[in-house]
């Protein structure tokens, strides 16, 4: 199969910005053979890669990434790794008990997967840190969001702590917040540095890895799989997809995913002065209690202090968005940032950018043995960070027949269902978005 389109991602992969330069891993060049393909170096494609690299070290394991580490929608995240449910299609995140407790459940093993990793490869707390994040509240609609949740949270028994307005000021600086939603389990990546660190772990244990190699075409001959890219090819008699919405691109999935474009900016880092008018703690993160709302972060590490805003959605079935929006987007972007911290209205946005999602109607994994010897491990439905994770380590126990739990999730997921027709899907869908974005008011 040809591979349609490759990943294009609008503006600077700003996490990745922040760091130092990292050595370049070559592309691939010439024709190898290896036991396991691995298409796409995310937080899936690394973590199949570690996995499998873990329960079999002599394993000849080769990864194959379109873009440089870092740079696609792995280093383009918020960095939370959440560990509750977090359906964002629903109005306050939560569905039903049983199918919540078993995502906590596959998210909790996730984050225990990457803080193994954070420790056994010196990643350090701003790579990694288990802080929890609070769920704050604009608006009496968002207040009555998160205490829907709390009934939610108790009745699985889960920890939590309700912030009142008061708290929230000591917390980030602003009084915008009527109130939060404490929850301690989420775990906060740099997830540039998350990642990058990820990949010298593979690579330190024998992993091949090729950037700049993107797959343009993926045949099956005689029980193996041919991945060929500009300079080269691999053969593997199994390979693992791990392109996310780009599955699509490899023919597979029609009109069963949904593409969007999310967006954030990031300022320039804060001055003294700066930082003492904001006040409150270092280090903070919100999501917010409207799924269509603002998530913001202060984060104080290499690249100083600064805040990182997230908001706004476009839907992308062709997987491109035009050059203008991002231009609308950090203007979007500056409006909430306004809201929110009057006292900074000198501090200029330095980054903005936008990273491509992958959602299912019906929320559900594009996971499984597609054909024989092909796994696919993709559509995150947004929370890649986690559930990416868990697709990488299930698919890597299924490929070496080990019993796991994981997989089993995963495989008792219903496919992703089927889209209505392209016209109807994306008048739709914007429809829809838009209509969401302009209901969450100050939640924006
Ligand atoms: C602004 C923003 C904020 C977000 N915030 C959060 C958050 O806080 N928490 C969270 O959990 N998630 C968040 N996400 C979503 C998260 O980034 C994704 O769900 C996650 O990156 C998916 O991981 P993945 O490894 O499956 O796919 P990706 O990270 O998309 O990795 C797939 C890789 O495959 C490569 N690839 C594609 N096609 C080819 C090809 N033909 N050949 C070779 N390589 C190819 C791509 O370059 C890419 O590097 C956010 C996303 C954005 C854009």
């Amino acid at each position: 199969m040809r591979v349609t389109t490759q990943p294009y991602d609008p503006g600077p992969a700003a996490w990745n910005a922040l760091l130092p330069d990292s050595p370049a891993h070559a592309p691939l060049d010439g024709d190898i053979t290896a036991d396991v393909l691995v298409i796409g170096a995310g937080f899936t494609g690394l973590t199949a890669a570690r996995r499998l690299n873990q329960l079999d070290p002599n394993l000849n394991i080769v990864v194959l990434e379109a873009r440089r580490v870092a740079e696609g929608p792995a280093g383009r995240n918020s960095g939370f790794m959440i560990d509750l449910p977090h359906n964002l299609s629903s109005k306050d995140y939560a569905g039903a008990k049983a199918s919540d407790l078993a995502q906590t459940h596959v998210n909790r093993a996730a984050i225990a997967f990457a803080e193994q990793a954070a420790n056994d490869l010196n990643m350090g707390t701003e790579a990694f840190a288990l802080t929890g994040k609070i769920n704050a509240a604009a608006t009496t609609k968002g207040d009555a969001h998160n205490r829907d949740y709390v009934s939610h949270l108790d009745a699985m028994g889960e920890p939590h702590e309700l912030l009142d307005a008061v708290n929230m000021r000591a917390i980030c600086g602003s009084s915008y917040y009527r109130s939060g939603l404490f929850t301690p389990g989420t775990a906060m990546l740099q997830p540039a540095l998350y990642i990058r660190n990820l990949a010298r772990g593979i690579i330190e244990r024998g992993v091949m890895l090729h950037e700049a190699s993107p797959v343009i075409d993926l045949s099956n001959l005689s029980d193996n799989w041919h991945a060929k890219t500009p300079s080269g090819t691999v053969t593997a008699p199994s390979v693992v997809l791990a392109t996310n919405g780009h599955a699509e691109s490899f023919g597979l999935f029609k009109r069963r995913l949904m593409h969007v474009y999310l967006y954030a900016s990031m300022t320039r880092a804060m001055c003294d002065n700066e930082v003492s008018t904001l006040g409150g703690r270092d280090r903070w993160a919100f999501t917010p209690a409207d799924p269509m709302g603002t998530t913001v972060r202060r984060i104080s590490g290499t690249g100083g202090t600064r805040i990182v805003v997230r908001n706004g959605f476009t839907w992308a079935p062709e997987r491109v968005v035009t050059v203008d929006r991002l231009a609308l987007m950090k203007r979007a972007h500056r409006r909430s940032f306004d809201n929110r911290f009057p006292a900074l209205k000198a501090v200029e946005m330095e980054h903005v950018w936008g990273g491509l999602l992958c959602l299912s109607r019906n929320n559900a994994p594009a996971y499984g043995e597609v054909q024989p010897g092909l796994f696919s491990a993709c559509c995150q439905n947004g929370l890649g960070t986690a559930m990416g994770t868990a697709a990488g380590m299930a698919i890597a126990e299924r490929i070496l027949g080990v019993s796991s739990h994981l997989d089993e999730h995963f495989s008792a997921q219903p496919a992703p269902s089927k889209l209505p027709p392209p016209v109807i899907a994306n008048i739709g869908a914007n429809a829809v978005l838009r209509w969401k974005e302009q209901r969450a008011g100050r939640e924006l």
